[in-house]
This record gives C-alpha cells, sequence and structure tokens, in this order.
C-alpha cells in the first residue's frame, strides 16, 4: 500500500470561523461553464451483441501466448468518448500480436438512452454501476439492471490479466489516470503514463469500482487495472487523449515483439481528503478545473454553509471537484503530489 501522508480524513480542512464568513458574505454562485456537445454519440447498434455469447464483450485471440487485456468502457452510459475509441479498433479488425484482447460496452441500456437535451440523465438506468463490483452476498437477488450486467460480466472480467477502464469527467478538466488503491494499478499508469498525471485513492465508501475488484486488488492475484478520467465528457480533446491512451495500452499489451518505448515518468498525485457536501449550499469560490494547483497552503476553496473549506498544504491538487455537490455527496478530493513532495525534502 502505498504511504499516505495525511489521513483521509476532512479535519484540517473544514474550518468554522467565529465570525462566520456566511454571516457576512452570502457565497455568490460561480458562473458554471456551458457544457457543449462537441463529440455526437456513436452508433453501436453493430457492436452490441460481441462475439462472444455476452453482449457487448468482443474477444480476438492471436496464435501468440500472451496476457488477456481488456478495455472497457461505458461504464456510464453519457461517458461515450471511450465508445467511440474502441468502435475504432473494431472497425479496424484489430488483431494483438500476442495473447487476448477483450473490447467490452458496459452499461450499453444506459448509453441506450442518451440524450443530447439532458446528457447527464444517461450516467446509468438506476444505480451507479461502477460500485457494484466488491464481493457479492450469494443467493441474493439482482435489484437493478446494473446489478444484472455487473453479475453476467464478473466472471469474464475474472479472465482478464490487465484493464483499462475508459471514462470522462463533467466539468472541465485536466485529464487522469485513477490508479485505486493497490500497487499493481499504480504500477500499470505508470507503465501507460498516457496522460501524464496519476491519481492513488482508496476508493469509494459507496461500493467498489472495477478497478477495485477483488480480482485486481487482492494479494494472491496479479492481475492489474486502472482507469482513464479523460477530460470533459463530450469534448474532442477527451477523444484525443482517450485514442492516445488505448493506443499507448495496447502497445504495451498485446505486442510482444515491439520494444516498449519509455515515456517521461509521470506524476503521482495521492488523494489525501474527501470533502464532503455537509450541507445544501457547497459553494466553491470560483470555478477551479479538476487538476488545477493551489500553491498556498489555507487558501479558502469553497465554503459550506457556516464552514470554509481550505487546502491543507502548499501544492494541493483539486481532483474532479462537483459543482453540484448535493448534501452528504463528496464535492472534492484534494491530492498531494508524490514526485514534488521528494524534491522538496530532498532539497531541504
Ligand atoms: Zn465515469
Amino acid at each position: 500500500m502505498t504511504k499516505r501522508p495525511f489521513p483521509d480524513t476532512e479535519r484540517s480542512v473544514r474550518i468554522t470561523p467565529q465570525r462566520r464568513l456566511s454571516d457576512c458574505l452570502p457565497p455568490t454562485p460561480i458562473k458554471l461553464p456551458s457544457l457543449s456537445i462537441e463529440v455526437e454519440p456513436p452508433d453501436l447498434s453493430p457492436w452490441i451483441a460481441g462475439n462472444t455469447g455476452i453482449p457487448g464483450v468482443h474477444r480476438f485471440q492471436s496464435s501468440n501466448p500472451g496476457p488477456h487485456a481488456a478495455i472497457t468502457a461505458l461504464m456510464h452510459g453519457n461517458e461515450y468518448v471511450g465508445a467511440i475509441a474502441l468502435i475504432e479498433l473494431l472497425q479496424r479488425g484489430i488483431t494483438p500480436k500476442c495473447g487476448t484482447l477483450s473490447l467490452i460496452f458496459l452499461n450499453i441500456d444506459a448509453f441506450t438512452r442518451f440524450c443530447p437535451a439532458n446528457p447527464i440523465l444517461s450516467r446509468f438506468v438506476k444505480e451507479d454501476m461502477n460500485r457494484l463490483w466488491g464481493d457479492i452476498a450469494t443467493g441474493s437477488a439482482a435489484a437493478s439492471p446494473e446489478q444484472k450486467r455487473v453479475r453476467t460480466l464478473r466472471p469474464y472480467i475474472e479472465t482478464v490479466d490487465c484493464l483499462l477502464d475508459l471514462h470522462s469527467m463533467l466539468w472541465p478538466a485536466k485529464p487522469l489516470m485513477l490508479a485505486g488503491p493497490s500497487k499493481r494499478g499504480l504500477a500499470l499508469a505508470e507503465r501507460i503514463a498516457t496522460p501524464p498525471l496519476i491519481v492513488t485513492d482508496n476508493g469509494h465508501k459507496a461500493g467498489a469500482r472495477l478497478i477495485d475488484m477483488p480480482h485486481f486488488v487482492r494479494a494472491d492475484t496479479p492481475a492489474q487495472a486502472c482507469l482513464l478520467e479523460a477530460g470533459q465528457h463530450w469534448s474532442l480533446a477527451s477523444l484525443d487523449t482517450t485514442r492516445k491512451t488505448v493506443a499507448r495500452f495496447l502497445s504495451l499489451q498485446t505486442n510482444a515483439q515491439m520494444q516498449e518505448q519509455t515515456l517521461p515518468k509521470p506524476e503521482i498525485a495521492h488523494v489525501t481528503h474527501r470533502v464532503t457536501a455537509r450541507t445544501g449550499r457547497f459553494c466553491f469560490t470560483r470555478m477551479f478545473p479538476s487538476g488545477e494547483m493551489i500553491a498556498k497552503r489555507g487558501t479558502i476553496i469553497a465554503t459550506d454553509g457556516p464552514d470554509e473549506i481550505r487546502t491543507p498544504y502548499d501544492n494541493c491538487l483539486l481532483v474532479m471537484p462537483n459543482f453540484r455537490a448535493a448534501r452528504h455527496h463528496t464535492a472534492v478530493r484534494l491530492a498531494q503530489i508524490e514526485n514534488r513532495e521528494e524534491e522538496d525534502s530532498g532539497r531541504s
């Protein structure tokens, strides 16, 4: 487990001033960017059947031995730039030079409900599919389309050695790789190094993501997984990032003859705090794109009713701020860059 420089608590970021800021300065709602759709949703219909008997699962086998690599897209139905990248591979008739390659469309039901007039709604049908990958109680009934789909896919995914899960983000953001809590996930993200920012965290209390699935994090398996957050959902920049990350992953996993090209070492940031909105009035002080670094410790980044939310250390990285955080939901994660910390301690 990677060393965490701070406990996963928000005690040191939340301050209730004696003279409450909200008493004298009611938070002014910040102007949010308009979310335009630069990339149209793809036609998934030719690819829904798959070639394995499981809808949406495509499998390609080389005659040369090698690992089973998989790329998954559409965990969230409105994050379709990943699906476009996979469709491009299918249209090209990709075959791995070694091992097995699976290309998997996850929440097809949610994607088919995508509507440009309300593009947020099709994230899922009944519940977030990326909180359902923990151990399931045997004998329990699947209560939602997402649970049913996860149960169908789980035995197949347990045959995967190396997995890249493609996502994108609602608000403007610098792309990042999410490595989760495991060293193997981090090692995979470091090899891919595209994009060059990796964030490690301890997952979600609400349930395990695909990259947190026991198969990928248990000590007794070598399997590894990481997740791309490519940037804003429907932007050309996110599609471009996704294509580059997919190409790099494929060059590492399915082409044993190719000399591995070494890329510059990515920055690694560890999530130290998860800030949860305690009121329905959580409000950032301005528009912070995910990936913005706040130089000074103690900078007020948000108010939450009577509380001020301040950065707990210098060079604090804001990860995926949620500008419409409801009460009890995550508003932002704060992360500390590992490389910078090492450089700083080396100088002192
Ligand atoms: Zn997502």
